[in-house]
């Protein structure tokens, strides 16, 4: 059909490297620099590299396709403290004024407003946009926009053959930009007055801010054409949980988790790259995920077949935006400094691998 000619250029799974500069901190200490960015080598941005950059040259065509009706995924991915936050939500100076966005606004202040400036337009003639923030930690589902007491909101992740449903999610019907940047930072707030109570919470969780566009269009033979697109910002724990599998403190099952979540989630990107037929998006319990061997997140075995299963919520609340006519980017985020080396070369691989 026409749109696999115009839109779909094969590639599903796009993987882009992101440096931030050198901290305060780091300066100070004259951390040694252990990073060069040629951005000529494409896909790699350095840390000069400012928001809007990022956002038009990675994000854009991806916002295009949710807004052609298809669903896609933005995963933020890389150790604690390397700008996953930032690039999703933006810097501590984001404060959106109406329809003008800040310079260190993120990805999901952008994709908003590149929704609504699109949906605005004169061909669409009726539209509905819908929002949920949840909070996906230790595999349970918060929800970051209800009003209601966490514990008064258990979430529960339903699955049938149409799809994935959270039961309780709020889906907020939103009209305007402006309206969506005040739900969001609501969210955020939320996620980080529960990190406060529980000791850098958000570096354990994963955050999914959703869109879901409904978009009628009339052409120019009159004739209405519905589509309907999700975008999911996911703004993932962070990696260096992954290699901690040996915990043996009361943070060892969350560990597990965290270890389970990262790498179903790597096995799905793997089996979408290979075009495999099969997708876990349920993982096996293999040997190793909560053993002493620590295997990597790309071992390839994505053909699965073993009688006890084990669910990512993760990967499982994800299913409908994973594979298929679906596009998908991992922004891999590092820091500069010698004291991350060992983290960065674990993010460039798993980078690597998605590629
Ligand atoms: P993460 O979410 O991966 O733990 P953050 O997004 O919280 O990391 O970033 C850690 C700190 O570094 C924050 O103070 C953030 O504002 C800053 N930072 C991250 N990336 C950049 C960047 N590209 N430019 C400027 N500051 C950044
Ligand atoms: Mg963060």
């Amino acid at each position: 059909d026409a749109r696999s000619q115009s839109g779909d250029d094969g590639v599903h799974v796009n993987v882009i490297l992101r440096c931030r500069p050198a901290n305060a901190q780091e300066t100070a200490e004259r951390s040694a620099n252990v990073i060069q960015c040629n951005e000529a080598l494409r896909e790699v941005f350095g840390p000069d590299s400012l928001q809007e950059k990022v956002y038009n040259q990675a994000i854009v065509p991806i916002v295009q396709e949710v807004l052609d009706g298809f669903n896609c995924t933005i995963f933020a991915y890389g150790q604690t403290g390397t700008g996953k936050t930032f690039t999703m939500e933006g810097g501590p100076r984001n404060s959106v004024d109406g329809k003008r966005l800040s310079a260190e606004a993120g990805v999901i202040p952008r994709a908003i407003k590149q929704i609504f400036d699109a949906i605005e337009s004169d061909d669409v003639t009726d539209s509905s946009v819908k929002v949920s923030f949840l909070e996906l930690y230790n595999e349970e589902l918060t929800d970051l926009l209800s009003v209601a007491d966490e514990k008064d909101k258990r979430l529960r992740l339903l699955e049938d053959r149409s799809g994935v449903v959270v039961q309780g999610l709020e889906e907020m019907v939103v009209k305007t930009s402006a309206e969506i940047y005040q739900v969001l930072d609501r969210g955020t707030s939320k996620r980080r007055t529960a990190e406060t109570l529980l000791n850098k919470r958000s570096s354990r969780s994963h955050s999914v801010f959703t869109v879901t566009i409904h978009m009628k269009e009339t052409t120019p033979e009159g004739e209405d054409v519905i589509k309907i697109g999700k975008l999911n910002l996911v703004d993932l724990a962070g990696s260096e949980n992954i290699s901690r599998s040996g915990a043996k403190d009361s943070r060892a099952r969350e560990a597990g988790n965290i270890n389970q979540s990262l790498l179903t989630l790597g096995r799905v990107i793997t089996a979408l790259v290979e075009h495999s037929g099969h997708i876990p998006y349920r993982q096996a319990r293999g040997g190793g995920a909560h053993g002493t061997h620590q295997p990597t997140p790309w071992s390839s075995t994505t053909a699965v077949h073993c009688n006890r299963f084990v669910d990512s919520k993760l990967t499982r609340l994800l299913r409908d935006s994973l594979g298929g006519r679906t596009k998908t980017c991992i922004i891999a985020t590092i820091g500069p400094s010698l004291s991350f080396l060992e983290e960065t070369i674990s993010t460039l691989d798993y980078a690597h691998r998605a590629k």
